[in-house]
């Protein structure tokens, strides 16, 4: 299943000799060639993940031997090199990031750099009613659940194998362990989960918690024909409208959502556009994946290896530093996921860049 022309060592020729024009911003974050200013990682810790959600992954999967992986100290490795370059927040997923031995010792050595001063997570949900209360010890404040529909067998149809009883106890678990904020985020699919949109926003009322819709994106090849489950945001809203009052709202959390608020009561309803709002103007990321590639942007081919880097140097920074630098001279202005949502114009599964 996976994409062999994805190898590191297969990808980075544009690199070659490239010395970028504006790698460094004068206030020490790292810029693109456009003037934006990345501040924010992805970091993917595991391709594995206990649910097999068939917009973001075949129903038969190979996943990268242990090797091909970055340990979690490789891991760390990276990301201080990033918070040295003047990244602030680390986003730790997956796959799910859950599933990884020691992912919360990762998270904890996250929260301790100097410099950084947000670590968050994307979670399924499904390991949360064991891990909360670490994950808030460890530092992570706030917290993403994926969540697309509140009936049984229409999650497990959805996920192939997930048991929404144990996701719904994750959620309280994390309630109940006081994160600053938690997160739902749903992706929009017609005809599979656009009748319970209504449903999944009460939920998130009753729960005291946010909720973020998100378009679905054209990344790997899938079972599914993602043309007619394309569900845009303005009717979702639209939808929304017919029960909630949604006033507009100018909070952003530092992601590309676009947020709404339901009077008297905490939630904020986000929208993830990729498709129908194009947020990469204000792009201010780049994602790390579990075998160490460096994606400058989510909906682009464009990736260089740190992996041979990494154990090329065992005691020096330097080149991974270099090599960091280097690729944001090759951050597209945006993405690619043009009209077609059947022709995955990215090759690599959402559950190899995380999200
Ligand atoms: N396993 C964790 C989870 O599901 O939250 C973290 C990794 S998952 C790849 C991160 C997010 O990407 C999830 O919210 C998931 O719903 C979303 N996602 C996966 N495939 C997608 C796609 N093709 N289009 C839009 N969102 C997608
Ligand atoms: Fe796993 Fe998350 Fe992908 Fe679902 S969306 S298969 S939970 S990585």
């Amino acid at each position: 299943m996976r994409n062999e022309s994805l190898r590191p060592e297969s990808i980075p020729p544009a690199l070659a000799g490239f010395v970028p024009a504006a790698s460094r911003h004068a206030d020490g974050t790292l810029a693109d060639k456009y003037g934006r200013h990345v501040t924010y990682l992805r970091l993917s810790i595991t391709d594995r993940c206990d649910f097999r959600c068939t917009y973001c992954m075949a129903e038969e999967m190979t996943f990268l031997p242990r090797a091909q992986v970055l340990t979690l100290e490789e891991c760390l490795r990276i990301v201080t090199t990033f918070v040295a370059l003047g990244v602030t927040k680390v986003r730790v997923t997956g796959g799910e990031p859950l599933v990884r031995h020691n992912a919360v010792w990762l998270m904890e050595q996250i929260a301790g750099l100097e410099g950084i001063k947000e670590v968050v997570v994307t979670t399924n949900g499904s390991q949360l009613d064991r891990f909360a209360p670490a994950l808030l010890a460890a530092g992570v404040k706030r917290i993403n659940i994926s969540l697309d529909t509140l009936r049984a067998e229409r999650f497990r149809e959805i996920t192939r194998i997930g048991d929404l009883a144990k996701v719904l106890r994750g959620i309280d678990a994390a309630r109940g362990a006081g994160f600053q904020r938690i997160k739902l985020n749903t992706v929009m699919m017609r005809g599979r989960n656009d009748d319970e949109f209504i449903d999944l926003v009460q939920f998130a009322v009753d729960k005291g918690i946010d909720i973020a819709f998100i378009e679905e994106m054209p990344l790997g090849e899938i079972g599914h024909g993602r043309e007619s489950s394309y569900f845009g945001s303005e009717e979702a809203i639209a939808r929304l409208q017919t029960r909630f009052a949604l006033l507009p709202s100018t909070e952003t959390t530092g992601g590309p959502a676009r947020y709404w608020r339901i009077p008297d009561t905490q939630t904020r309803v986000g929208f993830i556009s990729p498709h129908s709002h194009n947020f990469c103007d204000t792009c201010n990321r780049v994602r790390v994946t579990a075998q160490g590639e460096l994606y400058p942007c989510l909906g682009n081919n464009d990736a260089i290896g740190l992996l041979p880097l990494l154990r090329a140097h065992p005691g020096d920074d330097a080149p991974l530093r270099q090599a960091i630098m280097k690729t944001m001279g090759i951050k597209a202005k945006g993405h690619e996921f043009g009209e077609q949502m059947n022709a995955p114009q990215v090759v690599r599964f959402m559950s190899m860049t995380g999200g």
